[in-house]
């Protein structure tokens, strides 16, 4: 059987793993990312981490089919080269393909951390081989990916859709991508807690504890859930995928929340034969993007 070695790169941590082609980890770990201390540094420090797990795996290296690398975006996956200052800063202009494959000698892919995400869920989570998946992400910010006949969709000039700024009301706050009214800007993690912050409540978590008895925490979550309902509307009518997946720590957290707003929302479309489109919460935790990343390497 085929093995890879598998990076998912966030603004936080680095997740590495040598993950067989049918998905099983040999071997994993994570570092802090720790961007600030430059690109060499964390290219090292890959290194030793990536080194190690070939020894503890026992795969050694001449064996691996090549690096998957998923890494938060933007990043430009036909060239290798980081252009995301706002969460990798300091890494601006650096080239993963070239730095990686130089330390070890292997082909080396890199993709948006979205997309290997929803790869991962293709393969070996809630996706199931579905022939025309879209997957959105719900954490810090809103994510989307989508794999069409088990090709990761690109953009034009290889570029990365952002799903999370689909807009969902004419008015709200304006968000950075320069319009107001984005899906990111109601169901992310922060714009919950921003707009919890307004009601009194100190948390995400304290919001969705008081949902069924409080009218405010009820309000606010309302407005997350007229958004999810609103983005499934327009990736419904827009895509008409096979299935819908939804991941992320907040998905993880509170599933049914996000799935049954999704569902409602497509159980409302009188235009589309929707019998064959089906909803699920992601399966693979924050292993997604490092289970789909080797993978993508091994069918490249
Ligand atoms: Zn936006």
């Amino acid at each position: 059987m085929k093995h890879a070695l598998g990076i998912d790169i966030g603004g936080t941590k680095i997740a590495l793993g040598v993950v067989a082609e049918n998905g099983s980890i040999q071997a994993n770990t994570t570092l802090p990312t720790d961007s600030r201390l430059g690109f060499k540094s964390a290219v090292q420090r890959m290194g030793q981490a990536a080194r190690m797990l070939f020894q503890s795996s026992g795969t050694p290296v001449t064996n691996l089919a090549g690096i998957g690398v998923g890494c938060t975006g933007p990043v430009n996956p036909l060239t290798g080269v980081v252009d995301n200052p706002h969460t990798l800063p300091g890494w601006d202009g650096c080239n993963l393909i070239d730095a990686l494959s130089a330390e070890f000698n292997l082909p080396t892919w890199l993709e948006n951390d979205a997309d290997v995400a929803a790869y991962g869920e293709y393969h070996f989570g809630a996706g199931e081989k579905a022939d025309r998946l879209v997957m959105l992400t719900f954490g810090t910010g809103v994510g989307g990916a989508a794999v069409l006949k088990g090709e990761i969709y690109r953009g034009a000039g290889g570029g990365h859709p952002e799903l999370g700024h689909l807009p969902v009301t004419n008015d709200g706050p304006l968000c950075y991508c320069g319009r107001k009214g984005c899906v990111e800007s109601f169901a992310s993690g922060p714009a919950i807690a921003s707009a919890a912050s307004e009601m009194g409540f100190n948390s995400v978590d304290a919001v969705f504890a008081a949902e069924t008895d409080n009218v405010s925490a009820s309000k606010v979550l309302m407005d997350a859930r007229d958004a999810i309902a609103a983005a499934t509307w327009s990736i419904l009518h827009g895509f008409l995928p096979d299935r819908i997946v939804f991941g992320g720590g907040l998905v993880d957290a509170h599933p049914a929340f996000f799935v049954d707003a999704a569902r409602a929302a497509i159980s409302r479309a009188r235009l589309l034969d929707t019998t064959a489109v089906s909803v699920a919460p992601a399966r693979l935790g924050n292993l997604a993007g490092l289970v789909g990343a080797a993978r993508w390497a091994i069918d490249q």
